[in-house]
């Protein structure tokens, strides 16, 4: 059974008082506001996660985006400014692996100078997160950092990453991001049956009492590429049950709407873990992500077939007011709930890969 709260929780740390806002948001025809906006920076990554860019697809000779497809960090942060007149208020840079494109602290300091942004938080594999790196990214304004991690053990995490990559060096790049003051650090783990799913316990009994957030991710039938099977996904509740059983845990109530992680923390006070549950419990229904692909695409759904293309109108001239009518009328006419759809046997367009639209 999921944990559920108990009466006598304490509640959640009240998030800070809105900002007075110029802009109010823009709601999509199920009355979702565009809130947060996820860049894709790079469709490159110097990993070949199985479940993500399976290195039989994306091998030596697959066409990446040449570097003038990509938007500039002017391009980027020009655009961010129309989303943040949307309502935008957090941002999330990824990729690919976002630590892959040069003085991303560049990025970060043009983006945070954007009154309306509240929040800046990263993605990354960790695998070129120095401690310099950590540093100069939360000098330059980054609020928050999320690590990827599916296992402690070398044998399991290189068998995932396809490039050999070991474990310890991405343990450095969490303790690096503490150091810097990016904390509480979340940590992904992407729980993907026969190959990870025996070491959910060991991860969780790692992280507990670090002040790290260990969030534990269904494995997901993003892209066209990584032969996603239902039987390899291990639902958040088996998950749950698996921890409750030995470190009893009670739920904690969502800090921001559209969380997309559901809390849950450990009764004897060793910290929080989170699920995100997008097979198994879909929440479309408040799903307010926009993404933008690193060659200034706007996608409305982590799954959909094709983007509006918003380099073109910047590459043209036009003003933020175009700019503006665009993404508002994009975002107006937004209907998709594919999680919530995943299992009606209806056919399907192919999807974008999740490395380029950004996870
Ligand atoms: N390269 C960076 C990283 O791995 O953290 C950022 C991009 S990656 C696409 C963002 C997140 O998506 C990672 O935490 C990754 O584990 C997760 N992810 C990738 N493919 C997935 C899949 N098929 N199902 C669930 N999560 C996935
Ligand atoms: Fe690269 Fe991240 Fe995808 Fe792994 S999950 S291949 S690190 S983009
Ligand atoms: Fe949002 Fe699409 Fe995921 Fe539903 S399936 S939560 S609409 S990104």
């Amino acid at each position: 059974m999921t944990p559920q709260p108990s009466a006598g929780s304490p509640s959640p740390a009240s998030p800070a008082a809105p900002a007075a806002r110029a802009n109010p948001p823009v709601h999509d025809e199920r009355q979702r506001p565009l809130r947060d906006l996820r860049i894709s920076v790079t469709d490159r990554c110097n990993f070949r996660c199985t479940y993500c860019m399976p290195k039989e697809v994306f091998g030596p000779d697959f066409p990446f985006l040449p570097h003038a497809e990509l938007l500039t960090f002017e391009e980027i942060t020009r655009l961010t400014r129309v989303f943040a007149r949307a309502g935008v208020r957090k941002l999330r840079l990824t990729g690919g692996e976002p630590l892959l494109r040069r003085d991303l602290e560049r990025l970060v300091g043009m983006l945070a100078e954007i009154p309306d942004i509240e929040d800046i938080a990263l993605t990354t594999n960790g695998s070129l997160l120095t401690p310099a790196k950590a540093q100069a990214l939360r000098a330059a304004g980054l609020r928050r950092i999320t690590i990827s991690l599916d296992s402690l053990r070398d044998e399991t995490f290189m068998a995932l990453n396809a490039v050999h990559f070991p474990v310890q060096k991405v343990l450095a790049a969490i303790d690096a991001a503490a150091a810097a003051g990016l904390q509480p650090v979340k940590v992904n783990m992407v729980v993907k049956r026969g190959a990870n799913d025996r070491e959910v316990l060991e991860m969780a009994n790692h992280f507990r009492g670090t002040g790290h957030i260990l969030r534990f991710i269904e494995y997901m039938d993003v892209g066209n590429s990584n032969g996603w099977r239902l039987d390899e996904v291990v639902p958040a509740a088996e998950i749950l049950q698996q921890i409750n059983a030995v470190w009893p845990l009670e739920a904690v109530p969502p800090e921001h709407p559209g969380e997309v992680a559901s809390r849950y923390r450990y009764r004897d006070g060793q910290g929080e873990i989170g699920v995100v549950a997008s097979v198994t419990q879909a929440f479309c229904h408040s799903c307010n992500r926009a993404r933008l692909s690193a060659d200034g695409r706007l996608f409305t759904c982590l799954f959909a077939a094709a983007g509006t293309d918003l380099r073109g109108l910047l590459r043209t001239g036009c003003s933020d007011d175009d700019l503006y009518a665009a993404v508002t009328g994009v975002w107006r006419r937004r209907r998709d709930r594919y999680s919530e759809l995943r299992f009606l046997a209806t056919p399907r367009q192919p999807k974008v890969e999740m490395s380029f639209i950004g996870g």
